[in-house]
């Protein structure tokens, strides 16, 4: 699926953000601490930031569908076998945003 930014909804940033929150960012699938908000990031490389990084995802992959049983806080990692699927062309930086 092509990510088109006009599926989501104005507050999306707000709904991310509070899916996260509730994950007390940590990753659903495999419970992964991510980084959270004024977290000290300074220590981390650049690939231990990446993977820490908590991600929203929809169950449908429909972004239109923002119902709080559609989305799921996942670590990048989790967040890429979802959506891989044996060909996978998709970057992680793209994935932030599904
Ligand atoms: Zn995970
Ligand atoms: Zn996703």
């Amino acid at each position: 699926m092509k990510f088109n930014p006009r599926l989501y909804p104005e507050n999306w940033s707000d709904l991310a953000a509070s899916v996260k929150k509730e994950a007390k960012w940590c990753c659903q699938k495999c419970g992964l601490k991510c980084i959270s908000p004024g977290e000290d990031t300074s220590k981390l490389t650049r690939s231990e930031r990446m993977k820490r990084t908590l991600q929203t995802h929809h169950w449908d992959r429909n972004p239109s569908n923002n119902s709080a049983e559609n989305l799921i806080a996942l670590c990048s990692g989790c967040h890429l076998l979802y959506h891989q699927g044996g060909k996978s062309n998709v970057s992680p930086g793209q994935l932030s945003l599904w």
